[in-house]
């Protein structure tokens, strides 16, 4: 059996939505063709007005750019930077941050993130980095900055004159008051951070693909603001997302849509709960879980993250992701994910007691 991320269907109020907007699209009427590149005002709006009631964050419509994902996005965003920045990512990472570098061929810079640390690492007197990848919460291991961490990670950006990559793919999953679900509600973070955020994880759009990247008005480097930057390379070379998937988009922050999407997001918190109870009883050191859909577990016995995904495999017929995938201090760890229904988690968890109690 395994637990891969198995995110739930589309709630009824995207469903009704796709197919309405799919309806008007064989109308003369209704038909929409060709852009805006940078995503419907109506969708735009709506994310503007999501941030202000979930964050107390004012945003301009401008400065929100709608995408197929931010997987999407966060490896365009690199034809805005020069080749020779230097670029700081944290160890372990999500992969794509890495690669997306190393194909365009710049410096990256390892940041240590460990369990002394919490997995949440800060910037050091030494760092010199012209662009900071942040993720919080974090995919693989779940942690999630608090305000006051967050805050000396933009005044060091603003005091180097770093941009910093903020990827909130999984706000929706924060519980805690003092965790900070958008880079904006920290001060000073519209002259330095660059936000991703997708309704993937959130809305279940996996296979549909919706996501946006906010480039707040203030960011200006060298005398240019960045959005005016982003908005050029994305006029040049994408001409946006299908109008049907943008109503879809707009139906889950709408009020019933809203409710559906939370709904299963406490689904999948209860997941969580539910394997972080497990892991707690049997002395399993882990990381999120709270915050988070994922929980980052140390091996049992010193044991390397493959030995231990083929113990798991073996002896219980449960799957989770080797942590040594995401870089070299995920070595002796493994991510469980949330994303599955409630009956799978349980079973995974009694056949892992079952084995290793
Ligand atoms: N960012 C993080 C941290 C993720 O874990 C993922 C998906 O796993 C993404 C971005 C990709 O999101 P999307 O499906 O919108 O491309």
């Amino acid at each position: 059996m395994g637990i891969g991320d198995v995110t739930r269907p589309l709630c009824r109020a995207a469903v009704e939505a796709l197919k309405q907007a799919s309806d008007q699209m064989g109308t003369e009427e209704g038909f929409h063709g060709y852009g805006p590149e940078q995503g419907y005002a109506f969708l735009r709006d709506e994310i503007a007005y999501y941030y202000e009631r979930t964050s107390g964050v004012k945003l301009f419509s401008d400065e929100i750019f709608i995408s197929d994902g931010a997987k999407s996005d966060l490896g365009n965003i690199l034809d805005i930077f020069d080749i020779d920045n230097v670029v700081a990512v944290t160890d372990p990472v999500y992969p794509v941050y890495v690669d997306t570098n190393v194909m365009a061929g710049r410096k990256i810079i390892k940041l240590q993130a460990n369990f002394e640390n919490g997995f949440l690492p800060m910037p050091t007197k030494d760092l010199e980095a012209d662009i900071i990848y942040l993720c919080s919460p974090n995919n693989p291991t779940g942690a999630a900055y608090t305000k006051d961490q967050l805050q000396k990670w933009v005044d060091f950006a603003n005091a180097h004159g770093s941009v910093i990559l903020f990827d909130a793919a999984y706000e929706s999953f924060i519980t805690d008051e003092n965790v900070p679900r958008s880079i904006y509600a920290i001060e000073g973070a519209r002259s330095c951070a660059i936000e991703f955020c997708s309704f993937s994880k959130t809305a279940g759009f996996t296979g549909l693909r919706c996501g946006y990247t906010i480039v707040p008005g203030g960011l200006v480097r060298d005398g240019i603001q960045l959005r005016k930057m982003w908005l050029r390379r994305q006029t040049t070379k994408f001409n946006g997302v299908a109008y049907p998937v943008q109503r879809a988009a707009q139906a889950c922050l709408l009020d019933d849509g809203h409710k559906e999407i939370m709904e299963n997001i406490a689904y999948y918190q209860k997941n969580a709960e539910v394997m972080a109870k497990t892991f707690s009883e049997l002395g399993w050191p882990y990381t999120g879980g709270k915050n988070s859909p994922y929980l980052w577990v140390k091996c049992p016995d010193e044991k390397e993250s493959w030995a231990f995904f083929d113990e798991l495999l073996e002896k219980a017929s449960v799957v989770c992701t080797p942590g040594s995938g995401f870089g070299q201090n995920g070595e002796g760890y493994v991510r469980f994910t949330s994303f599955n229904t409630h009956e799978n988690t349980e079973e995974a968890m009694k056949r892992i007691r079952e084995f290793f109690s």
